[in-house]
């Protein structure tokens, strides 16, 4: 499988994604349902996370990516927006860093900009997808990752091979289990300072199912037929854009799920969206209220700077951009890169 953008699909260009999801359509804009709900605009409460994405390159292709990453996918962050951004980490209250991709750790960069963060005493999650432990030169990728504290949020759509392996590839789920054992040998999962949280998402054109429910099925079937241990999972919703939403139009499924998404808008999801203690820094330095505006190129707006090297204390309080796609985080008990918040 290739990425949208080397098969010139149009939808691999962000204003067609725009136009199909805010152009005549069918239902309620995001703003006006939450203008109803009186939480028109939505507003940051102070950034604790800067979400890095490294770049696009990736060692898998999975149907649902939306940041339409692959080995195709050249984008790769360079040392000197690495360098900005721990300036803005020296300079803010910010606590956490969450590196993400692509696969974050094909940066060249990635193991040192670890260093650094860890250095200054910052909490560093690493948004992994496993098979990436397997692969050279990475080997001792598990146990950098544990000697640094590093907690772990890693992809295993389903606790199954079948479901697994049709969304991330033939073989994932075999490498995900054989990954998942050598971080529990390095104490991930037990010890208490090395946290390992597993991500499920829906293998189709539905929302994720109760997520303390489908934890203890992770939980007994990993551990029963695997031996594998892991502290939490997070069941996020698809968002309807990259490739999940290439999916989604040529599968016919595009009306439903949207309207789906949009009959379960929950107000109390709504408050708890993740954009509102986040800010996320894309390959160049720009600036986006989370990773899906970033994928769409919807850089923070309202008077902000929006460049990394520009940072300004006002971005803390900054009005969120909300489109559409903003659905798929406030249906049922909401979905964000934690998993559910309602
Ligand atoms: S979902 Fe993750 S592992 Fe899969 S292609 Fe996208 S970035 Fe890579
Ligand atoms: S898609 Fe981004 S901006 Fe929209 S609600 Fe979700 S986190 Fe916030």
């Amino acid at each position: 499988m290739k990425s949208l953008l080397a098969v010139k699909n149009p939808l691999a260009d962000t204003t067609e994604q725009l136009r199909i999801l805010e152009e005549n359509v069918s239902w309620v804009r995001f703003d006006d349902k939450l203008d109803k709900a009186e939480q028109f605009p939505l507003r940051a409460t102070g950034i604790e996370t800067l979400q890095v994405n490294v770049g696009r390159l990736c060692n898998q292709t999975c149907g649902h990516c939306h940041v339409d990453a692959g080995p195709d996918r050249k984008e790769i962050m360079p040392r000197e927006i690495f360098e900005h951004c721990l300036r803005v980490l020296d300079d803010s209250d910010i606590h956490t860093v969450d590196i993400t991709g692509g696969a974050p750790e094909l940066n060249p960069d990635f193991y040192w900009f670890v260093e650094e963060c860890r250095r200054r005493g910052l909490h560093v999650m690493d948004r992994c997808n496993l098979t990436i432990l397997l692969t050279r030169p990475h080997e001792k990728l598990a146990e950098f990752l544990a000697n640094h504290q590093v907690e772990i949020i890693a992809s295993l759509p389903y606790f199954q091979a079948k479901q697994t392996d049709a969304q991330r590839g033939e073989g994932v789920f075999e490498k995900s289990i054989e990954a998942l054992r050598l971080l529990n040998a390095f104490g991930y999962g037990t010890n208490e300072s090395l946290r390992l949280h597993l991500v499920y998402n829906p293998a189709g054109a539905f929302m994720a199912p109760n997520q303390s429910a489908m934890r203890d099925k992770y939980a007994r079937v990993l551990k029963q037929e695997y031996g594998v241990v892991f502290n939490d999972l997070y069941c996020i919703t698809n968002m309807p854009i990259g490739r999940f939403l290439d999916f989604l139009v040529t599968s016919g499924n595009y009306e439903d799920y949207m309207t789906a998404l949009v009959n379960a808008f929950n107000p109390a999801a709504a408050r708890g969206v993740m954009c509102r203690s986040l800010i996320s820094v894309d390959w160049q330095g720009f600036l986006y209220d989370c990773d899906f505006n970033q994928m769409l190129d919807l850089k923070v707006d309202h008077g902000m700077p929006k460049h990394i090297s520009q940072w300004h204390p006002s971005l803390n309080t900054r009005e969120i951009v909300t489109r559409n796609h903003c659905y798929g985080c406030t249906a049922g008990a909401g979905s964000s890169c934690g998993g559910t918040v309602a």
